[in-house]
Order: structure tokens, then sequence, then C-alpha cells
């Protein structure tokens, strides 16, 4: 693989693992962090997703110093999980701004260099609890769902000018948003997993990166479920 890819939230968890495999593909990657800085041996660009300024600065900063960005992987993403009954407005919004508004926000402008140059890839980083519901996640399954109807309206489109839009949906990934489970709840959780075990970020970034390829030039609007058979489940 050749050309430049950028990967929000790349400085960690899955999106770290994606950098790293379409370095080693032989892209030229640029991350997004918040402050916290990114691994040495990639490009990092401060960004916050759910400002559209500091979007489009970053990606300005990306194609000035590595050139247009013809793959994107929209993977930052929180959680703040919450009974609906207790959950607030800031609880609800606020992780709808980031997991969704934020990959709306960055494909809009990784589309722009993407049309001008005939072919793009974009692939968003969703949750198989977008297909199942989960309890505790109204607001994440809710943003991860919304990511979904974004991604197939985007990719029809999008096809005719060479551009694929794809979603991967993680189950469990062990990555820091995991591990802020109670060990208890991991090994529950993994216990409902038909492989049961969590997934590691380098089996989501394996998705990610066949999406990004060219070996899936005639993928899209797809949503591929990395999860160890967990939604077979539901
Ligand atoms: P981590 O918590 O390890 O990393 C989250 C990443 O998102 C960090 O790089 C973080 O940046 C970044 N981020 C958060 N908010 C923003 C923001 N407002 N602007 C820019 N970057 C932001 O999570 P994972 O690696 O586990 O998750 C990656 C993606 O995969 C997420 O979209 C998540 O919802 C999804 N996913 C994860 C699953 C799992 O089991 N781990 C399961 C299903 C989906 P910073 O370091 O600056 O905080």
């Amino acid at each position: 693989m050749t050309g430049v890819a950028l990967v929000t939230g790349g400085n960690r968890g899955i999106g770290l693992a994606t950098a790293t495999a379409l370095a080693k593909a032989g892209m030229r990657v640029a991350v997004t962090h918040r402050g916290g800085g990114a691994p040495a041996e990639l490009f990092g660009v401060r960004c916050d997703v759910r400002d559209a300024e500091q979007v489009d600065r970053a990606f300005t900063e990306v194609e000035r110093e590595l050139g247009p960005v013809g793959v994107l992987v929209a993977n930052a993403g929180v959680t703040r999980d919450r009974l609906v009954a207790t959950m607030g407005p800031e609880d609800f919004e606020d992780v709808l701004r980031t997991n969704l508004t934020g990959a709306y926000l960055v494909a809009r402008r990784a589309v722009r260099g993407m049309v001008r140059h005939r072919g793009g890839r974009i692939v968003l980083v969703a949750s198989v609890s977008a297909l199942t519901g989960a309890r505790g996640q109204a607001n994440y399954t809710a943003a991860k769902a919304g990511m979904i109807g974004f991604a197939r309206s985007a990719a029809l489109e999008l096809a005719s000018r060479g551009i694929t839009v794809n979603v991967v949906a993680p189950g469990w990934i062990s990555t820091d948003m995991t591990d802020e489970l109670p060990e208890a709840a991991r090994v529950e959780a993994a216990a409902h997993v038909p492989m049961r075990r969590f997934g590691a970020p380098e089996e989501a970034a394996a998705a990610i990166a066949f999406l990004a390829s060219d070996a899936a030039s005639y993928v899209t609007g797809v949503v591929l479920p990395v999860d160890g058979g967990l939604s077979l489940e539901r």
C-alpha cells in the first residue's frame, strides 16, 4: 500500500495498532492525539475531533507534511456508560459528539481531497453493540448505529468517485477502554464470546487495514464485525 493515511485516536489502542499495520504495509501514517503526543515513529497531529476547526487544521498539517490523505480511519471514540434513567444530557451529547459528529467532521474534510484525487478509503470504527444494543450504553450504541447509517449513505454518494466507505464493528477488544472494567466483568464478558476471549487490537486493525487496502477495491457500505462470534449469540 502506498500514500497517506490518517488515523484518528491513533496514539493508542485499536487506532495505534491500525496505524502500525498501515505503516508496515508501506503507507505514510499520521495519527491524531489530544495533547499526549504520538509514538515517535508516527506523525502526530493534535486534534479534538469534536471541533471542526481543529479537524481542518490537522488535515492541513498532514497534507503539508505527508501529502494528500488517501485513507481515513475514523477511530476516535469514548464511552460514558449510564443507565438511561440516570443518563444526563451531557453524557448523551458528548458521546454522540465524539463518536458520531467527530466521524462526520473528519470524513467530510477527507472527502474534499479524495474527490479531487478521484479515490480514497474511509473506514469508520463502530461497535457490534450498535447491532445488538448494550445495557448502560444507550448513548454509545446510538452514536455507533448512527455511524453505520452515515457510512452507508456516504458510500452511496461517493461510490462513483472511487471512494469506499466501510465500517468495522469490533466486539470486546483489550485496550484502555475495556481495561476500565472490573476484572470480574471482563471474565463474565469473555465467557459470552463464542471464542471465549477478548480480541487483540491487532485483530481489529487487520480488518481495518484490509478495508483500507487496494484488495478491498470493490467493497463499500459494509459492516464487518470483528467480535469472535459475539454478534451471532444475541
Ligand atoms: P481507547 O480508549 O484505547 O482509545 C480511544 C482513542 O480515542 C484515544 O486515542 C483517544 O485519544 C481518542 N479520542 C477520544 N476522544 C477524542 C476526541 N474528542 N478527539 C480525538 N480523539 C479522541 O479505545 P479503543 O482503542 O478501545 O477504541 C477505539 C475505537 O474502537 C473507539 O471508537 C471505540 O468506541 C471502538 N470500539 C472499541 C471496543 C473495545 O472493546 N475496545 C469495542 C468496540 C468498539 P486520547 O489518547 O487523546 O484520549
